[in-house]
């Protein structure tokens, strides 16, 4: 197995608060690692430290064994990093189409880019029906959709997905995870930021949990159903 990401004692404050208080995790190619936690925890803090928005004030991260720690955000992207961020932040004003081609502008291998957006408007038949439509007029869950297939247009390596099914319809929820489930079946190594402990437990191989700003909880999801504070707290084991 190998690893894709490595984050190593990592602090992120915003100011004098220290949101991320010496963060360590892996996570591995292949793999969906799903990463939970309260609200406040720290999660999208992560995520944004990952992916270059916020700056780590100590600590490492490596992806696919580069430093990318302080590093600019369309730098990470290039490398091959890519963030579905939390609440389907689309272009709302751009079409189906616009946002696709938005995903891959980092990109120069024009041919492959549309042959990239062919497939993935097979994988999303709705969206293809809607590609001249505004994101700002789709469903919400079209919406996330559509995040998904724009973080996937620029063919990355780790999908990093902050909290996908959150204010979605539980039947929608499950089309959401799905879909998680085919790109795992196809190879794409995911981490995921998610809440839904009972869908993530479906797609995720390895666990963390994070409280106040560190990792409280690292396991399989065996060891995560047989976690006492877990099961209280996130499976509704009132035992
Ligand atoms: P949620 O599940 O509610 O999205 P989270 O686990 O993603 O929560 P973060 O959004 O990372 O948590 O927030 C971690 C901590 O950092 C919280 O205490 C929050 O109040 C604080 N925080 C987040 N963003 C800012 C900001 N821009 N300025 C100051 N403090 C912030």
């Amino acid at each position: 197995m190998s690893t894709l990401l490595e984050v190593s004692d990592v602090v992120t404050c915003y100011g004098r608060i220290q949101a991320l208080r010496g963060v360590s995790l892996r996570v591995e190619a292949g793999r969906v690692t799903c990463l939970l936690g309260p609200n406040g925890a720290g999660k999208t803090t992560l995520m944004m430290t990952v992916t270059g928005l916020l700056k780590p004030q100590s600590g490492d991260i490596a992806f696919m064994g580069k430093r990318i720690a302080g590093v600019s955000p369309s730098t990470i992207v290039k490398s091959g990093l890519a963030l579905v961020p939390e609440n389907r932040l689309v272009f709302k004003d751009m079409t189906v189409l616009e946002n696709l081609d938005a995903g891959a502008i980092t990109r120069t291998d024009r041919v492959k880019v549309r042959e990239d957006r062919e497939r993935l408007l097979d994988r999303f038949p709705r969206l293809r029906e809607r590609a001249g439509q505004q994101a700002g007029t789709l469903s919400g869950g079209e919406q996330q959709m559509l995040a998904i297939a724009r973080a996937l247009m620029s063919n990355p390596s780790l999908l990093l997905m902050d909290e996908p099914s959150v204010g979605l319809a539980p039947l929608v929820v499950q089309e959401i995870f799905e879909v998680i489930a085919e790109l795992k079946k196809d190879g794409v190594s995911i981490f995921l930021v998610e809440q839904n402990v009972h869908m993530a437990l479906r797609v995720a191989d390895h666990f963390y949990l994070m409280d106040h700003g560190r990792i409280a909880f690292d396991g399989d999801a065996q060891a995560l159903a047989e976690d006492e504070v877990i099961r209280r707290a996130y499976l509704g084991d009132r035992r």
